[in-house]
């Protein structure tokens, strides 16, 4: 890959592309040097050349340049809202699914909202009633959808109960989990012929798919 005079490789998002979710690629180091292509390319805004005029390597401009870089899209046209709005959403419904699990078996008042993170990459965290939310997880980033999504959304609604309130969820009704120290079990979730599967923690047996777990499968409170 060839390095431009703007310190850019061969791809690099223009300001749809960027809206659209384009900015999940390059890291914000490299986002000054985006502006700067922009304005060569023709677009131009007072918030466009702030941003241009950032230094790579300044940590605490580094957070300012993840505030500056909506503004500057949106003062040339470009806003990434829709797209924000339209990823969140779809988070939301792989969400819905587990929560199914989730008020089957007796822990409803967890009710997982989505909700996406301040920082880079762009990801959606599960987030509990109260606001709290494991950053920890991997979360759900942009390029999931389908099974992989919902395998994604799964993983990260168990991890954050488990951080958030030190519950292991799901948990086997035949093996039980691990009262002791609910830190010991294996994943609780896995990838089986493209479906996302709920597993044993104890005993590593596929439980059901998620969205179809029952209270005679797993434990209740
Ligand atoms: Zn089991």
């Amino acid at each position: 890959m060839s390095i431009d005079e703007f310190g850019l490789g061969d791809w690099w998002p223009r300001p749809d592309q960027a809206a659209a979710g384009g900015l999940d690629h390059p890291p914000p180091d490299q986002w000054p040097m985006l502006a700067a292509k922009w304005l060569a390319a023709g677009f131009d805004s007072p918030q466009l050349r702030q941003l241009a005029a950032f230094r790579a390597g300044d940590g605490a401009a580094l957070m300012h340049v993840l505030d500056l870089m909506p503004e500057a899209l949106r003062s040339i046209g470009f806003d990434p809202a829709p797209a924000d709005a339209e990823f969140t959403a779809r988070c939301q419904r792989a969400l819905n699914v587990v929560q199914h699990d989730l008020d089957i078996t007796g822990y409803s008042q967890y009710r997982m909202r989505a909700l996406i993170g301040r920082g880079w990459p762009a990801t959606v965290f599960p987030t509990l009633p109260d606001g709290s939310y494991w950053s920890g997880s991997q979360g759900m980033s942009r390029e999931l959808d389908g099974p992989l999504l919902l395998f994604s959304a799964a993983g990260s609604v168990s991890a954050t109960l488990k951080e958030v309130h030190e519950i292991e969820w799901p948990v086997c009704a035949v093996h039980g989990g691990h009262s002791e120290n609910i830190w010991d079990g294996e994943d609780p979730v896995d990838l089986i012929s493209d479906v996302a599967w709920w597993l044993c923690t104890t005993a590593g047996h596929a439980l059901a798919p998620v969205g179809q777990l029952t209270a005679r499968l797993a434990q209740t409170p």
